[in-house]
């Protein structure tokens, strides 16, 4: 069977084909030619997943999943959230959304924050919402040079590590989009292997 992952990020691509039976056979954006600029205008995870994984079923006739994540900051009640990738405006970048959050945390004691995943699977007709949470805390100071996004001000819980100091390998065991990814495999193999 052909799934597409309505992404053109050739690591989350390798990663969940790796993951996923050999019956399936994940297909990217641009594999079905997708070149389309699909606008995440939705003001949940859950909605711009459902948004983009229904664009792709309804004008190019794949089964398909996507996925968004934010990052929940407690002392923000919840923010950057689904805005998380453009925290600080323009221009949008992971330096200038690091320096952001950093500046407005300066004087906060609670540094609790959580990772959130959404995915959205359109398979047969069928809708599916799939969810990984990564729970931790927001450091002072940015920490390890590997991941991407907010990777160097983010410590999961139980760890002394910031996400970009872990293996690649260690922190998708660990993260919100590797738990959510899991969910969508396992459910994969049980009903569609
Ligand atoms: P997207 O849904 O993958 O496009 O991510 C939305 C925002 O969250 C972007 O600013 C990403 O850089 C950030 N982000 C997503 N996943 C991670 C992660 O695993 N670590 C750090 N930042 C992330």
């Amino acid at each position: 069977m052909k799934l597409v992952f309505a992404t053109n990020n050739v690591n989350k691509l390798k990663e969940v084909q790796q993951m996923l039976p050999n019956s399936i056979e994940l297909l990217s954006l641009k594999d079905i030619e997708c070149f389309d600029e699909i606008e995440e205008t939705e003001t949940t995870l859950q909605g711009n997943a459902k948004l983009k994984a229904d664009y792709i079923t309804k004008n190019f006739g794949y089964n398909c999943f996507a996925d968004d994540t934010g990052l929940e900051v407690e002392s923000l009640n919840g923010k950057p959230g689904v805005y998380s990738a453009r925290f600080a405006g323009e221009p949008a970048n992971a330096e200038n959304n690091m320096q952001k959050l950093l500046s407005v945390l300066k004087d906060k004691e609670d540094r609790t924050a959580q990772f959130r995943t959404a995915i959205c699977l359109n398979i047969d007709d069928k809708q599916f919402l799939f969810e990984g949470i990564c729970k931790g805390e927001i450091l002072k100071e940015k920490q390890g040079e590997k991941g991407f996004g907010y990777d160097p001000i983010f410590q999961p819980e139980g760890y002394n590590l910031s996400f970009a100091a872990m293996s690649a390998a260690d922190k998708n065991k660990i993260s919100h989009r590797g738990i959510a990814i899991q969910k969508l495999v396992d459910f994969l193999e049980k009903n569609y292997a």
